[in-house]
């Protein structure tokens, strides 16, 4: 694809363009990572402010920003330092005072002469007993009335840059920006009655009524479809340049199945028997496969994911599975072993730490195709590894890794087909969001024999008292994890804090009781101490998180989580699935430091109503942004300016459905709307997509 269209070149110049923008100014507004006028463009009101005139502030319940014309009266300079400068102005039915905090006499002079008249704009507040606008946001001579809008929006702000500055900067860019081709489906468009695209920004950036600033607005929903449909495009593309790539038809005997399964202690659950057909379904096509298994922690995610490496073993090719951590891989490693063998099949494990020799000869019987299946962390998509013949990457935990992440290990082998697998429930405008591009099999139904946990939330001010029923259940032959809080973003701290945990857990429940997991432990060390948890030698574990995600301890009823509040609710979630993994009724206690704020205390309360993930995930966005519903550092969710998931989520399935149709009649992007998309994708900054369609 050629490069950017020429119609956008001045969204994407200097930002010393805009009328009124400086370099000073430019600098201020990169440095808040606005650093061309399609950002300036982007950037939509929160809120608006009525500035609607009246006669008169008399009557107003303060706070309340008002504006009105005014007589200047007499000034009153500060008699003695740091003392506000005080003018009083007579409005049609009463006196009151403007007031200024380190200003210049002079200027307040020529601003506000005594004896004229003034159109003065701000907040009235009552000091004193007297009505007051301290800094008015706008004092304007009377025939300049229309510069002071009658309802103003208001901008998100970063440090440096005013109110003023974003008028000033979205009006130029305003000015500056383009007619567009419409990339929206003409029928849906009309359908919602939605307004061209330079309209919408106009209207978006010129609210009149509080309403125009509802995500309900049609100048903001298109403002967010456009947003949402440049992403599902990328998606779709990604989708459909995978789907193209021919995959390597692999029919599975069943023989190794039957071998595997006769040898478990349990039966497949329905929905675990559904997703390995569906899967076995896509790995006998020539389709390249793209999936994602979605199943809440417990759900057994684990079984098919064997099940469909065994499909490809049999059909003589070789699979890989990876796992976001040491740890998890190497529990992947010793879960599977028992049925591989049961199998005939040979497993192994690589992870960096493997080193030397011993790789060497790893990485030889990898080449020759006689490691049937391995497991890893990421050090299994190095370079320098040569597979035989492989046929399926498992990706396990998959919302460590984002879309991004994916793409380019679907650009690596070239016939591979890929399942990720995520054990994180979210609503399903995240679900689109995230993982549009791919076809989606979920374990809704867990294997039978849980108990439920029980979640009780406990001040830290009873941790004597939770120590002792501790030691309590311990002497019973319990045994629980302690989780330690997530003190900043800092694993340093994080270390600190567990440290300090165990060695007072240590004191009161007695040497060898207790041990300790955290992520700045030699590898070696943290093996060790993780395989004297799973043997039982140990009773308690502390850890910082590193035990979120996939660990399995059936014997395990204990959970401790301690600054609970701290943590986000999909986190709770995922370290609560850690225990009722037995038959034993499992606790989990959620120790949470007071006072707990009105949000945090509401969601300590979800995790104690319900152990649905999926109901939890919906609350956690109702409650707190789409970004932040994974935790944002982990998530591969993108960030949207405008588009609101939550309540608009309807638009992100509408976008969906909308970008792969549109594909499938224009996979090549050569019709006058697939050239629109393509703006709309350079628009977007949609790089990926654009080095997508240059591939297609
Ligand atoms: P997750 O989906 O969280 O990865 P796992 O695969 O670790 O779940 O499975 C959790 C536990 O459930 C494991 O101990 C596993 O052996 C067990 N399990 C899996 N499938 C079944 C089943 N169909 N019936 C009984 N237990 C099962
Ligand atoms: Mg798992």
């Amino acid at each position: 694809m050629s490069g950017r269209p020429e119609v956008l070149f001045p969204l994407f110049g200097a930002l010393t363009a805009l009328e009124g923008i400086g370099p000073k100014t430019a600098q201020t507004l990169e440095n808040a990572g606005t650093s061309k006028p399609r950002d300036v463009l982007m950037t939509l009101p929160l809120a608006g402010v009525d500035r609607r005139r009246r006669a008169s502030v008399r009557d107003v319940i303060a706070p309340e920003t008002v504006t009105v014309e005014v007589t200047v009266g007499r000034h009153y300079p500060p008699k003695t330092r740091g003392r506000p400068y005080r003018v009083h102005v007579t409005d049609a039915q009463t006196e009151f005072q403007l007031v200024f905090f380190h200003a210049r006499g002079d200027y307040l002079q020529r601003l506000l002469p005594t004896g004229q008249r003034r159109l003065v704009s701000g907040k009235v507040e009552i000091f004193d007993n007297v009505a007051q606008i301290v800094h008015p946001d706008h004092v304007v001579l009377p025939s300049e009335a229309e510069d002071i809008p009658a309802f103003e929006p208001v901008y998100p702000l970063h440090a440096g840059i005013t109110q003023k500055l974003m008028w000033k900067a979205t009006r130029a860019a305003l000015q500056m920006a383009p007619d567009l081709p419409e990339w929206i489906d003409p029928a849906l468009k009309a359908k919602e009655s939605w307004p061209d695209w330079r309209d919408a920004l106009t209207q978006a950036h010129n609210p009149t009524t509080p309403n125009d600033l509802s995500p309900d607005n049609s100048a903001r929903q298109r403002l967010a479809y456009d947003e949402l449909f440049a992403h599902q495009m990328t998606l779709a593309l990604a989708r459909s340049v995978s789907r193209r790539s021919k995959g390597r038809p692999s029919q599975g005997t069943g023989a190794l199945q039957k071998q595997v399964l006769a040898a478990l202690p349990y039966k497949p659950t329905g929905a675990q028997t559904r997703a390995v057909a569906e899967i076995a379904t896509d790995l006998k096509s020539d389709h390249r496969m793209n999936r994602l298994l979605q199943g809440d922690v417990g759900s057994g995610k684990t079984l098919v994911a064997f099940l469909a490496l065994l499909c490809v073993v049999e059909a003589g090719g070789q699979g890989v599975m990876m796992a976001p951590t040491e740890i998890l891989a190497r529990q992947h490693l010793e879960g599977l072993q028992p049925l591989a063998q049961s199998a005939g099949v040979r497993l192994e494990i690589l992870t960096g730490r493997d080193k030397g020799k011993e790789r060497a000869a790893k990485l030889a019987a990898l080449a020759a195709g006689e490691i049937n299946v391995l497991v890893g962390t990421h050090a299994v998509f190095q370079k320098d590894i040569v597979f035989h013949d492989l046929r399926l990457a498992i990706i396990d935990e998959q919302h460590r890794f984002g879309v991004a992440q994916r793409m380019e290990l679907g650009a690596k082998g070239a016939a591979v087909d890929v399942l990720v697998m995520t054990a994180t429930p979210i609503p399903r405008s995240l679900a689109l969001a995230q993982y549009g591009d791919m076809d989606v099999s979920v374990l809704d139904e867990k294997p039978p024999g849980r108990t439920p946990v029980k979640t009780a939330l406990v001040s830290t001010g009873r941790m004597d008292e939770v120590v002792e029923k501790l030691r309590h259940a311990v002497a019973e032959g319990r045994q629980a994890y302690w989780v330690c809080p997530l003190v900043e973003e800092s694993e340093i701290v994080d270390m600190t804090a567990a440290e300090e945990r165990f060695k007072r857990l240590r004191a009161a429940l007695g040497e060898g009781v207790v041990g300790l997991v955290h992520g700045q432990m030699p590898p070696a060390e943290k093996d060790a101490a993780m395989a004297r948890f799973v043997a039982g030698d140990t009773k308690v574990l502390v850890a910082t998180t590193v035990i979120e995600v996939g660990v399995n301890v059936p014997n395990a009823s204990i959970m401790m989580i301690e600054r609970a509040e701290s943590f986000g609710l999909a986190q709770l979630h995922q370290l609560r699935g850690r225990v009722g993994r037995g038959s034993t009724a499992s606790t989990c206690l959620l120790l949470f430091q007071p006072p707990l704020s009105e949000s945090g205390r509401r969601r300590l309360e979800i995790l104690r109503e319900t152990e649905d993930g999926f109901r939890i995930s919906e609350e956690d966005l109702a409650m707190r942004g789409a970004g932040d519903v994974i935790g944002t550092a982990q998530s591969g969710i993108p960030r949207f300016r405008n588009a609101d998931l939550e309540r608009q989520a309807g638009l992100m399935a509408l976008a969906q459905s909308d970008a792969r149709k549109f594909l499938h009649d224009d996979p090549t992007l050569k019709s006058p709307r697939g050239e629109a998309a393509r703006t709309l994708l350079w628009l977007m900054e949609q790089d990926k997509a654009i080095r997508l369609i240059s591939v297609g």
